[in-house]
């Protein structure tokens, strides 16, 4: 069996599947691998580095002749999907979801794909292969530290000869992966932190990170399935976003990461909220997206001013950080390998809890209950 290391396409995707620990370990256990040449360039490593770890490193159309499984990091496009062929088993972050038609083309193709955003991430043996939350930690370190980046004060309080100022006050919407991470790093900066989640569970994490809970008189319990929470009707939504309304603008640093798995983010910081917020503070939202994100005006990829406010829509943070990120990526990627080889080739047994949240196509349909039903 022959494992296929691809070079991210997007020009926007820094990372790489696997980096050459995993490669080498890959070998171990009796895997052949084969490396896109310049796969690892966006991480800083070289393509010697693959060649010493045992890969044979190759250009594109050798390595969808060679491989058995295909590796890569983000969401494939038609044009990649012609290259798969009868047989071949993928694996990424594929986004089922959104890109329906090209699973349907992959599944017609005879094609097993293996999406690492669809597993059951509660399951304790499946936290080795979490790349949501790996890729999350990593994503709220960054936004802490680019909040910090562009805001024209100290996090800390200091106190030097030419006179005291004061710590930053920094406000964490959504107590996810990121939103923990984010609260994390916000207090290793020096930065007093607040943060709220819908999730009432999440108040316990918070404040084991030493930041403080915010009370909302309005605030609704709001978990849904799998950890995750659920939507706000529209009544809650409005009274959570005229509340944090009157709440946001005491903090110099708002960071949210509030999302909700199949729909749009909840806007938490609206237009007045940012009008209420001191000129010269700072704003990171990490769901900005097309569809539109937590912070009223933000666009994902831009830096834009808005009443004085610096509003941060963030990009791929992870592929910012793409050398930790390819890191962590590549342990996830390896563990879920390891739990689908068996005694070097690939078995797929569908009554596996982790193979069921994974594995979207195989043998020409949709195995994937949450997909078959989307695409029902
Ligand atoms: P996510 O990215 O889907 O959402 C981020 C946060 O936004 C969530 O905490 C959510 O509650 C919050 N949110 C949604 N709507 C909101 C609103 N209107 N106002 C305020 N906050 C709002 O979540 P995630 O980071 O991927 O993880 C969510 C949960 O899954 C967490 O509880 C996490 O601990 C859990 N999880 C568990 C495991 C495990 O058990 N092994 C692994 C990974 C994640």
């Amino acid at each position: 069996t022959t494992v296929g290391v691809v070079k991210e396409p997007s020009p926007g995707e820094s990372r790489v599947s696997l980096i050459p620990e995993q490669v080498s370990r890959l070998k171990t256990s009796g895997l052949d691998v084969v490396v896109e040449s310049a796969a690892g360039h966006g991480a800083h490593i070289a393509d010697e580095e693959y060649t010493a770890a045992g890969a044979a490193v190759v250009a594109v159309d050798e390595l969808y002749e060679r491989a058995d499984i295909i590796t890569r990091v983000s969401a494939l496009s038609a044009a990649d999907a012609k290259r798969l062929r009868d047989g071949q088993l993928l694996a990424g972050l594929l986004e089922p979801l959104r890109y329906l038609d090209i699973m349907r083309e992959l599944a017609a193709n005879n094609i097993t794909t293996a999406s690492l955003d669809m597993l059951p991430r509660t399951l304790s043996r499946a936290q080795s292969m979490d790349v949501l939350s790996s890729q999350a930690n990593i994503a709220g370190y960054k936004a802490a530290v680019l909040a910090a980046d562009n805001y024209g004060r100290y996090f800390p309080m200091l106190t030097t000869a030419a006179g005291t100022s004061p710590p930053a006050n920094a406000l964490i919407l959504g107590t996810g992966v990121a939103g923990l991470s984010a609260i994390g790093t916000a207090r290793r900066l020096g930065a007093v932190v607040t943060a709220y989640d819908v999730r009432p569970e999440s108040r316990a994490e918070v404040e084991s990170l030493g930041a403080r809970f915010l009370e909302l008189e309005t605030t609704v319990a709001a978990s849904g399935t799998g950890g995750y929470a659920r939507a706000l009707t529209e009544d809650e939504r409005a009274a959570q976003q005229r509340e944090l309304s009157t709440r946001i603008g005491k903090f110099d640093v708002v960071i949210t990461t509030a999302k909700v798995p199949g729909k749009t983010p909840p806007l938490l910081v609206t237009r007045e909220a940012l009008a209420g917020m001191r000129p010269g503070s700072v704003v990171v939202d990490l769901a900005a997206s097309d569809l539109g994100g937590n912070v009223a005006g933000s666009e994902p990829e831009s830096t834009i001013d808005i009443d004085g406010v610096r509003v941060i829509g963030a990009g791929n943070l992870p592929s910012v950080m793409a050398s930790a990120a390819s890191a962590a990526y590549s342990r996830n990627m390896f563990a879920f390998l390891s739990h689908l080889i068996d005694e070097g080739s690939v078995a797929i047994d569908l009554d596996d809890e982790i193979n069921a949240g994974v594995i979207i196509t195989h043998n020409r349909s949709f195995v994937n209950k949450i997909v078959a039903d989307a695409e029902a």
